[in-house]
């Protein structure tokens, strides 16, 4: 069931997930440990948020979620019990309450769904799916420069229901890491860049591919055959389903640029103190 509860957490809007009436009942009764990074509007800053034994649920009490999180901050700390309606799944919304582990507030979290027979199509969400991304998103803004508002659409694009679309922002990204590997390259002197031009993309990646990291041009490679597959013959709820993987690669792309960058910062500093010592 918790694996239920992080798809539905994750889940775009518009996007749809099988599941039986019985499977939702559950879900709104989980009674296990769930948590999840996010952005905190209280700390103004991450923090885990976490659904425990102590943590009590609500559902469809019929107010708005923001009336909701400041009555239960103020006048109900203390209570553990469930409160929902029978009836939660004609109301076609519910909400958890995670409590965040650095403030210790609650914050509610609220779906709108569409619910049909077996399926689930998320319609709304509390707080927005995409704040969470969006603050991860923070720590490439400088890697990426110029190409950092683009990586926030593929987000909202994919947030929103919009898969392929998503699919463009992220492939336009690839395409940028293999145009600043080909700057680097140019500089040589056995450089043949009438080659390069001629190549097809999926040839250029192997002309530059020794001066990215092993690891980083397996992802490029594989990731691009995706996100080009993606945006000629995949649906969109294909698109969707596939995102969080896709964004989670190419961030590792990135995470390995900022270690990098991180290593030869250090690198440059010890060796300024070796000289110091040393003289
Ligand atoms: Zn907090």
């Amino acid at each position: 069931m918790k694996e239920r509860l992080v798809c539905l957490f994750e889940l775009s809007l518009y996007q749809k997930m099988s599941i039986s009436q019985q499977e939702v009942k559950s879900l709104v009764a989980f009674d296990g440990f769930y948590a999840q990074d996010d952005y905190c509007s209280h700390c103004k800053q991450n923090s885990v948020f976490q659904i425990g034994d102590n943590t009590p649920k609500i559902v469809s009490t019929g107010v708005s979620p923001r009336q909701e999180t400041s009555r239960y901050n103020v006048f109900e700390k203390n209570q553990k019990n469930v409160i929902f309606d029978k009836d939660f799944h004609l109301t076609n919304t519910f909400g958890f309450m995670l409590k965040c582990s650095k403030c210790g507030r609650f914050h509610v979290y609220y779906f709108y769904y569409d619910f049909k027979s077996e399926e689930i199509i998320k319609i709304g969400q509390y707080p927005s799916t995409d704040l969470k991304s969006k603050v991860h998103a923070k720590k490439y803004k400088e890697l990426l420069a110029d190409d950092y508002d683009e990586y926030i659409t593929a987000i909202k694009n994919n947030s929103v229901g919009v898969g392929i679309g998503a699919y463009v922002y992220l492939r336009r990204i690839l395409e940028r890491l293999v145009e600043e590997a080909h700057q680097g390259k140019k500089v040589s002197d056995d450089w043949n860049e009438i080659l390069y031009q001629k190549s097809k993309f999926s040839e250029k990646i192997d002309l530059v591919s020794d001066i990215i990291n092993d690891d980083s041009m397996k992802l490029i490679k594989s990731l691009y055959g995706i996100l080009s597959k993606g945006i000629h013959q995949l649906s969109e709820n294909e698109c969707l389903n596939s995102f969080n993987v896709l964004k989670t690669a190419i961030e590792l792309i990135l995470d390995e640029k900022l270690a990098t960058i991180e290593k030869n910062k250090k690198l440059i500093r010890i060796s300024k103190e070796l000289n110091r010592i040393r003289s």
